[in-house]
């Protein structure tokens, strides 16, 4: 018995085998996919606060400790970043990368969502590891680039495409400026004037892959209870709510529900307070005289006068402590500079706006994450966040222009920029 016993046990241990080398064979899995990033200045955008010598742990996509002496497992891969400033993945509020107005006549959906993707992979290396991008790209072109990224065939920030923006009919031109002949709708636009409308507007954006939903609120604008509508259909169906808008018709959208002003220009005092009151987010969408030039063909008199009127609303909006959402609205591609760097390059208004640099950083990644509804993901370094994580060789706290110089850049644990 006692013989047989033994054997048992060997017989026991022969069939754990396999076993065994599944779990030495995933531990080594587990040590390949492990990073250690070592942060010579980790810096928390929602305080401002840096904490020098840190070490962010990643497993896979995701950061699963941080601290200054967290135990870097055998096998991680180091990145040395111990001269570097670092911090989350910048975030852009209103982006349109599949649209380049002085070119996009005569052009395909197809041909749009490879620009889409192009320019996806320019604003990723600059640090942008999460975009919305906020309409007008033929027949959901972004909806397909999303796809793509989320496929793996090719990297790409975080995407949360608007689809069809939804506008009242005539798509927000002003009255008598379209001939009754002329084609009623374009792609890009979907045309809702009754509740029922928008309701059924939004339903057939998400249908077709929207994530979040646009609406153009102008000519004539929303009432309350229409941007109410369109609010609950998408709330029931998991989405957010930015409209473009400015004037009197912001009262509408704030009192309606939604998430973010687009824009938000003509503001009074009264609208910003009551924005602050229910925690709506201005997303104040600057751009230079010369990009307004080049996508707009204006003059460069009224390419001054609209940058000044831009410029009134973002300096108003942060004195009156509205929260604010970073997203340049750069709809053409300048001759000397990529979507990135148009992008970047509007910094410079909210510094001459007398912004500090810890208030533009935090509207650039931690207000735009609570925008889009994902601050327990994305916008932090902490222990169970996806790491998306940039660094750059100077302090952005001090001059906030050390971020057009990212020189690392990680999307869910893997390496886009090396340092
Ligand atoms: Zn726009």
């Amino acid at each position: 018995m006692k013989h047989q016993n033994a054997l048992t046990t060997q017989n026991k241990f022969i069939r754990l085998i396999p076993f065994l080398l599944i779990l030495c064979l995933s531990n080594i899995a587990v040590a390949s996919s492990s990073v250690a990033i070592l942060a010579g200045h980790l810096i928390d955008p929602a305080t401002g606060k840096i904490r020098d010598n840190q070490i962010i742990l990643i497993n896979d996509e995701t950061i699963v400790e941080v601290g200054g002496k967290a135990d870097i497992p055998a096998g991680a891969k180091v990145i040395d970043l111990s001269d570097a400033w670092v911090m989350p993945g910048l975030m852009n509020a209103h982006a349109h990368l599949a649209l380049d107005v002085a070119h996009f006549k005569g052009k395909s959906t197809a041909y749009r969502a490879l620009l889409g993707a192009y320019n996806a992979s320019i604003v990723l290396k600059a640090g942008f590891t999460t975009i919305k991008d906020i309409g007008d790209s033929g027949n959901y072109a972004m909806a397909d680039v999303r796809r793509g990224i989320d496929n793996g065939w090719f990297p790409g920030p975080t995407i949360f495409d608007a689809g069809d923006i939804i506008a009242p009919y005539g798509n927000g031109a002003p009255p008598g400026t379209l001939s009754p002949e002329a084609p009623r709708s374009r792609p890009g636009y979907i045309q809702a004037d009754t509740v029922d409308e928008i309701r059924k507007a939004v339903r057939r954006t998400v249908f077709y892959g929207a994530n979040t939903i646009k609406i153009l609120s102008e000519n004539p604008t929303y009432s309350e209870d229409e941007i109410r509508a369109a609010v609950n259909e998408a709330e029931r169906l998991g989405v957010r709510v930015s409209v473009h808008v400015g004037g009197k018709g912001v009262t509408d959208v704030i009192l309606g529900g939604a998430h973010s002003v687009e824009h938000g220009l003509f503001m009074t005092d009264k609208q910003r307070s009551l924005m602050k009151k229910h925690g709506v987010w201005l997303v104040p969408t600057l751009f230079s005289p010369e990009h307004l030039k080049v996508a707009k063909g204006s003059s460069d008199k009224r390419a001054e006068k609209v940058a000044e009127i831009l410029f009134d609303t973002l300096q108003r909006a942060h004195q009156a402590g509205v929260k604010l959402a970073f997203g340049p609205d750069i709809i053409a591609d300048l001759p000397d500079k990529d979507r990135a760097e148009t992008a970047l390059a509007t910094l410079s208004i909210w510094t001459a706006a007398g912004i500090p640099p810890s208030d533009i950083l935090r509207s650039m990644i931690t207000e735009p994450a609570e925008l889009l509804g994902i601050e327990n993901e994305r916008g932090a370094i902490k222990a169970g966040f996806k790491a998306d994580i940039i660094a750059t060789p100077n302090n952005p706290l001090e001059n906030i222009d050390a971020l057009g110089g990212v020189s690392f850049v990680m999307k869910e644990g893997a390496v886009i920029v090396a340092p």
